[in-house]
């Protein structure tokens, strides 16, 4: 049943707050639909959850559409955008996690009527497969969009490795969280960068340990029922 997998899901985040004396209020969980069809997504709507999440742009769009009479949902998207994409999309959401390129911002701020709230993506383990920039890029990335007005950098995405150990773990999502604080501490006016989205359903709640203030979940949710 989606209630009790939501309610399993709550206490694993509170348990996990609790841990690193955090307050669960810091802790936003988006529900990441990719893997079912409106009427589940819909069904979720109804029990109140207001983060939805995809990770392709057509899918995006038709979730959104199926739920247009919850209002008060938020938008994320997740993967990977093609800059040919940016322009059916970019007005539609309200975040975007999967900023990983200059390219990529430049149509953003061509095709964007409001400031946009965006995550620049990293890539901590520098895994070939993986977009994102290095650790050792950022910096420099986000240095570029000054002169970008709507691109608001909210925060930090990583996708960690696959079947990693809880101590690999604990190093990428930390090493995020080092980066993140580097870059809220240039205080820049487009980059308040106080946001981590980190952690899916196999590692969320050492990516909350971590400080990970958006979860991004699926699998989780879905599992059996
Ligand atoms: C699918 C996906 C998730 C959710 O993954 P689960 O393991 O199903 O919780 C999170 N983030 C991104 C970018 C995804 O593509």
């Amino acid at each position: 049943m989606l209630v009790e997998n939501l309610e399993q899901i709550n206490q694993e985040i509170q348990l996990a707050c609790q841990k690193a004396q955090r307050s669960d209020n810091d802790v936003t969980m988006i529900a990441v639909t990719k893997s079912v069809g409106n009427d589940r997504a819909k069904e979720l709507a109804e029990l109140g959850i207001e983060d939805m999440a995809e990770n392709r742009v057509d899918k995006l769009l038709e979730k959104k559409m199926a739920l247009e009479n919850f209002s008060s949902i938020k938008w994320h998207l997740i993967g990977n955008l093609q800059r040919r994409k940016v322009k059916l999309v970019i007005n539609e959401i309200d975040y975007f996690h999967a900023l990983d390129s200059l390219s990529l911002a430049e149509e953003i701020q061509k095709r964007a009527e409001k400031q946009i709230s965006c995550f620049v993506e990293v890539n901590i383990t520098g895994e070939e497969s993986k977009h994102g920039f290095k650790s050792n890029e950022v910096l420099d990335f986000i240095h570029q969009l000054a002169a970008f007005d709507k691109i608001k950098v909210v925060g930090l995405m990583t996708m960690a490795p696959l079947d990693a150990s809880e101590q690999v773990l604990h190093k990428v999502f930390s090493e995020l969280k080092n980066l993140q604080e580097a870059v809220n501490n240039l205080h820049l006016s487009y980059a308040p960068c106080t946001e981590l989205s980190m952690g899916m359903s196999n590692d969320f709640p050492i990516a909350i340990e971590e400080g990970a203030t958006f979860v991004r979940i699926g699998t989780a949710i879905f599992r059996g029922a």
